[in-house]
């Protein structure tokens, strides 16, 4: 039985999809804020996404991913104009260096990823707080500011699991949101101001910018349709982004906004939330930079669950390294002993092989089903010293191990998908000089790569390349 654990109900539950015909699962993410570089936290929030998307087509769902990329918000506004250039060319950067990010992570592109700033996204905003407005939801205040109605929508609150009243005023109020009839009451307009400079646009309220709530409610809304399966992000989005988020989109569709709400605790360093603001964070290519690999990484973030605190730890890399290592070592031993015949797969009758899906069934128990891949390698390289697996077995395992990568993308030879064809034609090139110890051709061919943007770095188990823009 496939389950996992609701933030709404705080129960772990067996999941459906809407789609009457129980294939389609849509999924919507809270995406970053391109105002510098993620940091592994965030990425702790997405490789849990792509695991819970990559087990739910395991288990033959079709996944409709949709991920957004907030680029009109308080830090970027403030970040472009610090550099003096227009909003676009000021996210552009962080938005690539995001997607490179993403493939070194050997993370599944989603669907689409949504721009708060683009036309179509602004437009479907303004609609949707007009509709706010014509039901009384919402209302312009002095400020020129338009506000959401919090006592309007009494089940604010639900799931971060608080009652309307507990909310106080809090030192987070801005002194410049004046004229709010409630305390609680959050921005969907904010009225342009000075310190915006050349960013704004136009709607029936003035010159302004959308609330990051709204930013989420329409490009989830506008995406997806009014209903979706599930919602992801961090825990710390849950109050008050998601919240918000359902109070808008309920408000203005008049349907049940999102069945499964499911958030990651956060990557700690030292047992503080690992964040921009503590300046404790390391982003990925600090850790490229320092010789660990886009696969260690994953490897680290992927295998505590999504539900625990994890801590980051230079030893978790070690670790990882490790681990990957014995796997990589039982993948080739696995190789070596395959038959060049095709034979029916039979599972070896000594090892619990479906274990591993079992613990992923398992509200995502990664640490689980990656304690079961390793129980299995432990287990059959006894059987295999003591030539106790048929051929059958050996076959049954390779295709085992493939679906494990299915979901974990653990495997060696992983080939990006976003490599150039130029890129992968010199690797493969220099794969083979290496292969020959034709040293000075495989160095040239390094510099070429280079050229072209990629780094290379040679492990024990061959060339892993990463994108080298905005070092
Ligand atoms: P942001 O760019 O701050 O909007 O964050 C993007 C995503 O990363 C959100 O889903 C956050 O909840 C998540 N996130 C931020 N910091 C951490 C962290 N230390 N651990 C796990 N997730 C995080
Ligand atoms: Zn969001």
């Amino acid at each position: 039985m496939l389950s996992f654990f609701n933030t709404l109900t705080r129960r772990v539950e067996e999941f459906s999809p809407l789609d009457p015909e129980g294939q389609t699962v849509l999924l919507y993410t809270c995406g970053p804020t391109v105002y510098s570089l993620a940091h592994i936290g965030n990425f702790r929030a997405y490789i849990f996404e792509d695991l819970l998307q990559r087990h739910l087509e395991f288990r033959g769902f079709n996944v409709r991913r949709v991920m957004n990329l907030t680029d009109v918000e308080d830090k970027t506004i403030r970040g472009c104009c610090e550099a003096g250039i227009p909003l676009a060319d000021f996210t552009r950067p962080f938005k690539e260096a995001f997607f490179q990010d993403l493939s070194t992570l050997r993370i599944k592109k989603a669907e689409s990823y949504p721009e708060a700033s683009a036309p179509v996204h602004i437009g479907r905003m303004i609609e949707m707080i007009a509709t706010l407005i014509s039901k009384g939801h919402a209302y312009q205040a002095r400020d020129s500011s338009v506000y959401f109605r919090l006592s309007t929508f009494p089940a604010y609150g639900q799931l971060a699991h608080f009652h309307l009243n507990e909310l106080r005023p809090s030192g987070r109020i801005k002194s410049d949101e004046y004229g709010k009839e409630s305390v609680g009451d959050f921005a969907l307009w904010k009225a342009w101001d000075e310190k915006d400079k050349a960013v704004g646009w136009e709607s029936p309220w003035g010159k302004g910018r959308p609330g990051w709530h709204i930013e989420c409610s329409a490009m989830a809304t506008g995406t997806l349709g009014p209903s979706i399966d599930i919602h992801c992000g961090g825990e710390d989005n849950i109050f008050p982004h998601h919240e918000a988020e359902i109070a808008q989109s309920e408000c203005a569709t008049g349907r049940p906004f999102v069945r499964l709400w499911m958030h990651c605790r956060h990557l700690l360093v030292n047992g503080q939330k690992m964040s921009k603001s503590k300046g404790n964070f390391l982003t990925l290519r600090d850790l490229l930079h320092q010789g660990w690999t886009g696969r260690e990484v994953r490897y680290v973030l992927a295998s505590t669950r999504y539900r625990e605190p994890l801590n980051f730890t230079f030893e978790s890399l070690l670790g990882a390294r490790s681990a990957l290592q014995r796997l990589d070592e039982w993948t080739k031993r696995l190789h070596s002993r395959t038959s060049r015949v095709s034979l029916q797969p039979i599972a070896p009758p000594q090892l619990d092989t479906a274990a591993f899906g079992r613990a992923l069934d398992n509200d995502l128990n990664t640490s689980a089903a990656l304690g079961n891949v390793f129980e299995i390698v432990r287990d059959s390289n006894r059987l295999l010293d003591q030539e106790k697996l048929s051929p059958s077995n050996i076959t049954f395992l390779n295709s085992w191990i493939r679906q494990v990568h299915s979901v974990f993308h653990l495997e060696l030879n992983y080939r990006r998908p976003d490599l150039p064809r130029k890129v992968s034609s010199l690797l493969f090139q220099r794969e083979q000089a290496r292969a020959k110890k034709q040293w000075g051709t495989s160095d040239s061919l390094r510099e070429e790569i280079l050229a072209l943007g990629w780094k290379i770095k040679d492990t024990r188990g061959g060339q892993e390349v990463s994108g080298n823009s905005l070092n």
